[in-house]
């Protein structure tokens, strides 16, 4: 990795390592000392990065005390999964919206002093090195890494060439492949270009990924609606994908046509759909505050997310920053585009927030660009603090997912209760079956199940997964610990996954459905074949 400042990060560790009584806040005290240029405090896995790098390139003399003073013990992560971000090469994106960035060491819409980027950047986008130099660091500083969801991310992903992308994929599952309990050191990235990959190869791996200690149970791609069709989403299927983020930003067509975004509200309304029917989770990003759009119009755009035609999973809110270089700022310092106020903003968001179905997780509420990049607009790295004190203020309580998990909480079983949430789509009706704390409302572990439209039930472009229904994510929040661990009294452990099929596998039999589905990560392919599962051509089936 490149790091700037290295004097400044020097004189850090010296510091660490100097002071005489060291307690529990020491570290922290320091670090607020050492901000980053956009006043960032360095997280505790980028701490340990610089201080490996500084060692590796003989800048600092590595030492005990520092090692022990930096790193953590075992954490616990809210979602039982380590979430890796790994970012594709530039690459020119067919869209022209006017509020994205142009950064030219990055694929489209990324700016490269964004935290994952310039990761990417260091590692020459090198999805090898990404993958596993990211999971070594967070090994290195206690995290289990045993299950990985890899999120592909890089404008618009449909868009790269299959060799590439058949080699970026591989690329990353060799790389979980080749970390075992014991692995510590980091790898140099690799700028020579792409390898010639087969779908043979690509195959290959995500077999050997079933058993490895690194399992992926979640892969991820970031596209636009427009490049949706089932050629495509059967091709992602293919590499093991499970969730897509789609751009929607508004459901307006006159909002859309005044930012260049190139595509029309049916376009993201075919992408539900079809990735619905295909049984993928869906990740929204949302825009308040485009050019053309007021206050009250996104208040009523944010209710339109919730109809019938699209009901996303995950949400992203990225209220519209004005980033220089982009058609928009020239339109801001026009005076064309005026951003929302921060009362705006908050007002926005207090008024969409609380809308959130209790199905959807509003995964952010904010960008991480630096402020320094951004010349108008929303600077407040804390905004979701800042919104949530005034829902408190307000009294208004906020049902999404994110708002109720259990996070590390332990849980007794006679305290949990199911509940289950029927919505209706315009290609399905949805089933979210979760089990819920009765007392606190706090979520312990959630199902998905869709049950196809009876016009459609026979006839989907995927033929295994006709006449059926269709898991489309499996959800239990609690300690990372390996898959197949035994109970020791957290969520994961109270069997909720197995419980929470159970559940879906009695509705369907409700439905006079004989056959269920799963969209199964690559890693949980072996869990599925606990559960009495069996891999047909792209998912995994039961008939029961
Ligand atoms: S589609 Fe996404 S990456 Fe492409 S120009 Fe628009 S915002 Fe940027």
């Amino acid at each position: 990795m490149i790091i700037q400042n290295k004097e400044k990060y020097i004189k850090l560790f010296e510091e660490i390592a100097s002071k005489k009584e060291w307690e529990k806040d020491s570290l922290n005290k320091i670090l607020r000392k050492y901000k980053d240029y956009n006043g960032k405090i360095l997280r505790n896995d980028e701490l340990v990065e610089v201080y490996e790098e500084l060692v590796r390139s003989n800048y600092l003399q590595e030492k005990k005390i520092i090692q022990e003073r930096i790193r953590l013990r075992p954490t616990r992560s809210n979602s039982g999964v380590t979430v890796v971000t790994v970012l594709t090469k530039p690459f020119p994106c067919p869209g022209k919206c006017i509020y994205c960035p142009n950064d030219v060491c990055m694929p489209k819409s990324y700016i490269s002093s964004e935290p994952g980027a310039q990761r990417a950047l260091a590692s020459k986008f090198d999805p090898y090195a990404q993958v596993y130099n990211r999971l070594i660091a967070l090994k290195n500083i206690g995290h289990n890494i045993e299950k990985v969801e890899l999120i592909i991310l890089g404008g618009t992903w449909s868009v790269y060439p299959l060799d590439y992308k058949l080699w970026f994929v591989n690329q990353c599952y060799c790389a979980l492949n080749d970390i075992s309990k014991d692995t510590k050191e980091y790898v140099e990235p690799r700028d020579n270009g792409f390898e010639k990959t087969t779908w043979e190869d690509l195959e290959k791996n995500q077999r050997k990924n079933e058993t490895a200690y690194c399992r992926n149970v979640g892969l991820v791609f970031e596209t636009r609606p427009d490049y949706i069709s089932e050629r495509e989403v059967i091709e992602m299927r293919k590499f093991g994908a499970t969730k897509v983020q789609i751009g929607i930003q508004s459901l307006s067509d006159k909002i859309l046509e005044m930012n260049h975004i190139g595509r029309s509200v049916d376009s993201a309304k075919n992408a539900f759909s079809l990735l619905r029917r295909a049984g993928f989770k869906i990740h929204g990003h949302w825009m308040p505050n485009l050019y053309g759009s007021t206050v009250k119009d996104d208040i009523s755009d944010f209710k339109k997310l919730f109809g019938k035609d699209f009901c996303p999973d995950e949400l992203k809110i990225y209220p519209t920053s004005v980033i220089p270089n982009t058609e928009l700022a020239s339109l801001y310092r026009e005076g064309l585009h005026i951003p929302y106020s921060e009362k705006e903003l908050v007002e926005v968001l207090s008024k969409t927030i609380p809308l959130t179905p209790r199905y959807c997780r509003l995964s952010r509420i904010i960008r991480d660009i630096p402020s320094s990049e951004i010349e108008a607009g929303n600077k407040k790295t804390n905004l979701r603090q800042i919104v949530e004190q005034e829902l408190e203020r307000r009294r208004i309580k906020v049902n999404d997912i994110r708002s109720r998990e259990i996070k590390g909480e332990s849980i007794e079983w006679k305290g949990v209760v199911l509940e289950k949430l029927e919505y209706k789509t315009s290609v399905s009706d949805e089933i979210f079956i979760s089990y819920k704390t009765k007392k606190t409302d706090r979520i312990c572990g959630f199902l998905r199940l869709s049950i196809p439209k009876k016009d459609l039930i026979a006839n989907n472009f995927i033929e295994e997964l006709n006449n059926g229904s269709i898991i489309r994510e499996v959800h239990v929040y609690g300690k990372v610990v390996g898959i197949e661990e035994e109970s020791n009294g957290e969520s994961q452990h109270l069997g909720l996954g197995k419980s929470l099929v159970n559940a879906a596998e009695e509705i369907t039999k409700k439905r006079k459905l004989k056959k269920i589905s799963v969209i199964s990560a690559i890693g949980t392919r072996k869990y599925y074949e606990k559960l009495g599962y069996t891999k047909e051509e792209l998912y995994m089936f039961k008939n029961i």
